[in-house]
Order: structure tokens, then C-alpha cells, then sequence
């Protein structure tokens, strides 16, 4: 092992598991291998796989709701009490800034586990009385069980709390997980193992096995035959293979992918939360937020000076250090992200935009030249039918396009393969209400962006995903309801 890189294993029914081959995770603040991470081949996902299923007959399946409950209550505990190590896993493999991870990425793996172990114990399920000829009549009652052992597969974007989002519905309902990271963030989901340990999660109730997708563990994961449900959240293009794997099996799936989202600002908006909001969804987490947008309509009277107050935000970010209380702005994960998000970039020059600001790769100083960092770049003067408008970039990037009529807006929003999320900047309450229903996504925001009340649900309509996720939402995927009918 090389001095500094940490070492990063897989964790298998309670037990931190190496293995023969390793991948090397650099650093996207400056190109610097971190960490040397196990892969897993199929032995070891087997592994993990048979201790999850072991995992669902043992003491975890003899624990009551109250118990599972209290002991994912002390798993949200465990994550606060080792929030320094869980922050700085978290900036070292994702490079964002430690504001944005201290106040989103950790506390809010923590609240996941809090949310679900409150709502498995206060949801109801339903009861109907019925009729017979004979007259003596029948009952009948749903229960929910735990779908078994379910494969859980992430991204990198907010590593632990979308990891979290899924783990924890899934442990409250009673099932046991294989989860595989992202090759690009791999430390935290092994960090939990630790807390998993810690508080007392029987062995095998929660696994991990590191690598990639294809002809990896990703693979081995989703193919197992011993898998009986797989939740994904990841790119669309991800999301078909995956779905292809469950249907060997006709195993459930839940599906969380891209987006192209629209901000749509009407000119009678409040100028400032909307600008402020905006910059919020092009920029935060460096554009790599599946909710974030990418296409920005405003109303023409406001356009050019929506444009002037966007630019003067774009161009106040700043980049630098995850520690420095100065940064706004981390990296892209990765070189290889860095040359997708730029061949966007450099097509939107070939297609003739108007680069408003930024457009390429920012000078940085010393060690953090060698990282993936990128401008945060504004577009004028393409129209809807261009890749610009139409594909996911998931880079800090928006073109920005002027409209004069409601019903033209909700055209051109509509006219998109995703439908994962939007944000309306208007103080017309109908016309929030109106565009609210009009729009085709999963999660309309009205005068907001990002602001989550876990209870709600969580998904997208069109190739954005299959499923929500959220609350009791979340129940229906992760248990069976089951029907008992007795006859009285
Ligand atoms: P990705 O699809 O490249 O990878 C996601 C995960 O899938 C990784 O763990 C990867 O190793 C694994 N994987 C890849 N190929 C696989 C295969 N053939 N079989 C099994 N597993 C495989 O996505 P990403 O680049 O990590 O994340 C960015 C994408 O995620 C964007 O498209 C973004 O919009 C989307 N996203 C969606 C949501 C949502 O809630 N809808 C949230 C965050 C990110």
C-alpha cells in the first residue's frame, strides 16, 4: 500500500473483506490516488448475497417493529457521532466543498434511517369487512412483509444520502441489503458498515461489495439469482441494463435516473428568490444533482436582466479547497465526467450559443491543477431541438431561453424524454397551480428547489424512473402486502 492511499474493502456479513483485485480512486480536487479499493468478483458478491439471505432467517427476523425501529434510531445516532470521519470520506472521495456536505450529504444519511424507522411503525395498513351468502361474512387485512434481500446500486453525485434513502426503507421493512457504491465514492457506504457493527445490526443484515458496473460487481449483483429485489439510482442508459438483469427472475425493480430539468421564471416572479434559486439548481454540488437544471425559460420582459443577475452569480462562485470557507464550488468527480460535461461544452460552441460565462476549464492553482474542475457556464441562443436542450449534461451548466406564453412554456418543458423534476418562479398563485399540474415530472417546485420533506414521494415520470420512493411510499417497494381473508 502506498503511503496516505487508504485501503477500502468490502464488508460481508459483519466483516471487513478484502480482496485479490483492487482499483485505484483518485482525488477529483487534484488527481491523486486516495484510496486503493477491493473489487469484487463473483465469489464475493455471492458472498455477500448468502450472508443477506442468511441474514433475513436469523435474530434480525425475530426482532419486533419496536426493536428494528430503535436499532435504526441508533444507526442515525452512530452516523451524528461519527459525522467528522462520515464528512471526511465523503469530501475526499466527491471533492465538494465541506459547507454543502456538513449541512446535506451527512445529516441527511443520518435523518433517512430516523424518517423510515418512524414511518414502519406508524403506517397502516387496510382492513375490509365482507359478505358471504352463508351469512356468517369474512374479514379481510393486509399485512407487510419484507420482499427479502434486496440489491441496492448508487451513484456518486450524493453518495451516503442516496445510498441511505434506499438502505434504510429497506432495513425498517425488514429486508437485508447488498449495496454497491459507486466505483468513484466508495468509502462511506463502508463506513456505515462500522456503525452497523457498532450499534448492534446483525451480521449480514447490511453488505457491501466495491467495483463497477459491467462485468463487475454491479453485474454480479444485479444478475444474482438470490436477489430478490434491485433499487437503482443512476443514469437512465444504467437503468434499462438493470431492469433487463431483473427480469430474469421477474424480480421488482426501482428505478431513480437523469434528468433535464426546466426552470421556468415568469416575469412577475420575485426577482431575487428566483435568481437565488436558480444559481442554486445549475450550480450546487457542481451541477451534478439529478434535480438540478439545466434548461432555464424566463418570461422576455424579464430576460436580459435575469441573464445580467445569473451571470453576476455564475461568476461569484468560487472554486478552491473543500476546508476554505470561501469555496461554493468543488470539482466534477472525475477526468473522465470532466471530458463528457466539456464535449457539451464544446458542442454548444459548434452549434453556435453564445457562451454567457465560463466555457472551459478554469486555471487552479498548485496541487489542484491536477484536478477535474470545470467553469460553471451559461448558454444563450440555442433553441429546444439541440442536444444542449435535450440530454443530460450533469455538468454546472444551463442555457438559458427566453418564452412569451404560459402554454408555450409547458410545450417546450414537456418536450423531453426525462421528467424527473421542475422549479416555477411566479407570485401568480393560479398560474403555480396551473403549471404545477402541467409540467410532466415527478417533482414540481413552486418558488423553491431541493426543499424535501422525506414523507413525500420521491421519483420521476417519462425515462427519469420507475417507482417512488419517500415515506409510506417507499413500503410499497420494499415489502409484499400480503391479503389474509377469513371467513368468520
Ligand atoms: P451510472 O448509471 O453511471 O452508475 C450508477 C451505478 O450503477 C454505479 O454504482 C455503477 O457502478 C453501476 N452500474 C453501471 N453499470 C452497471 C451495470 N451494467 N449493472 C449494474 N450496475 C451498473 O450513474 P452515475 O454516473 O453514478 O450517476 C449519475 C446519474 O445518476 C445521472 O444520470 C443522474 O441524473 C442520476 N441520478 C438520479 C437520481 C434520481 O433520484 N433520479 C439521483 C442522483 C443521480
Amino acid at each position: 500500500m502506498r503511503h496516505g492511499v487508504k485501503k477500502i474493502v468490502h464488508f460481508i456479513n459483519g466483516e471487513f473483506v478484502p480482496s485479490t483485485r483492487i482499483f485505484e480512486k483518485r482525488s477529483p480536487l487534484t488527481g491523486e490516488v486516495i484510496a486503493e479499493v477491493a473489487e469484487a468478483g463473483r465469489a464475493e458478491v455471492d458472498a455477500a448475497v448468502h450472508a443477506a439471505r442468511r441474514a433475513l432467517r436469523g435474530p434480525w427476523a425475530r426482532l419486533t417493529l419496536a426493536e428494528r425501529s430503535d436499532l435504526l434510531f441508533a444507526v442515525a445516532d452512530g452516523i451524528m457521532r461519527r459525522f467528522d470521519d462520515f464528512l471526511a470520506a465523503e469530501v475526499a472521495d466527491t471533492g465538494k466543498p465541506v459547507s454543502l456536505a456538513r449541512r446535506l450529504d451527512i445529516p441527511r444519511g443520518a435523518a433517512n434511517f430516523k424518517v423510515f424507522a418512524e414511518t414502519v411503525k406508524t403506517a397502516a395498513t387496510e382492513f375490509f369487512e365482507m359478505a358471504t351468502p352463508d351469512g356468517r361474512g369474512a374479514i379481510n387485512y393486509a399485512i407487510r412483509q419484507p420482499v427479502g434481500v434486496v440489491g441496492v446500486i448508487c451513484p456518486w453525485n450524493l453518495p451516503l444520502l442516496l445510498m441511505t434513502w434506499k438502505v434504510a426503507p429497506a432495513l425498517a421493512c425488514g429486508n437485508t441489503v447488498v449495496v454497491k457504491p459507486s466505483e468513484e465514492t466508495p468509502q462511506t457506504a463502508s463506513l456505515l458498515g462500522e456503525v452497523m457493527n457498532a450499534v448492534g445490526v446483525p451480521p449480514g443484515v447490511y453488505n457491501v461489495v466495491h467495483g463497477f458496473g459491467p462485468d463487475s460487481a454491479g453485474e454480479f449483483l444485479t444478475s444474482h439469482p438470490d436477489v430478490d429485489a434491485i433499487t437503482f439510482t443512476g443514469e437512465t442508459r444504467t437503468g434499462e441494463v438493470i431492469m433487463k438483469a431483473a427480469a430474469v427472475g421477474a424480480r421488482p425493480v426501482s428505478l431513480e435516473m437523469g434528468g433535464k430539468n426546466a426552470a421556468i421564471v415568469f416575469a412577475d416572479c420575485d426577482l431575487e428568490a428566483a435568481v437565488e434559486g436558480t444559481l442554486r439548481s445549475c450550480f450546487a454540488n457542481c451541477g451534478q444533482v439529478c434535480l438540478g437544471t439545466e434548461r432555464v425559460y424566463v418570461e422576455r420582459p424579464l430576460f436580459d436582466r435575469f441573464l445580467v443577475a445569473l451571470k453576476r452569480g455564475a461568476e461569484s462562485l468560487r472554486l478552491g479547497w473543500p476546508e476554505d470557507p470561501e469555496t461554493s464550488m468543488g470539482p466534477l468527480i472525475s477526468h473522465e465526467h470532466r471530458e463528457k460535461v466539456l464535449s457539451y461544452y464544446r458542442k454548444a460552441v459548434a452549434l453556435g450559443a453564445e457562451v454567457v460565462t465560463g466555457g472551459g476549464i478554469p486555471e487552479m492553482p498548485g496541487r489542484l491543477a491536477g484536478g477535474s474542475w470545470i467553469e460553471p457556464t451559461l448558454w444563450t441562443g440555442l433553441g429546444d431541438d439541440t442536444p444542449i436542450a435535450r440530454e443530460e449534461i450533469f455538468g454546472p451548466c444551463a442555457l438559458v431561453m427566453p418564452f412569451d406564453a404560459e402554454e408555450d412554456v409547458i410545450a417546450r418543458a414537456n418536450d423531453n424524454d426525462y421528467g424527473l423534476a421542475t422549479a416555477i418562479w411566479t407570485t401568480n398563485l393560479a398560474r403555480a397551480h396551473r403549471m404545477a399540474r402541467s409540467i410532466e415530472v415527478g417533482l414540481a417546485w413552486v418558488n423553491e428547489w431541493f426543499l424535501r420533506d422525506l414523507r413525500t414521494p420521491f421519483g420521476g415520470a417519462k425515462r427519469s424512473g420507475i417507482g417512488r420512493e419517500g415515506g409510506v411510499h417507499s413500503l410499497e417497494f420494499y415489502t409484499e402486502l400480503k391479503n389474509v381473508c377469513i371467513k368468520l
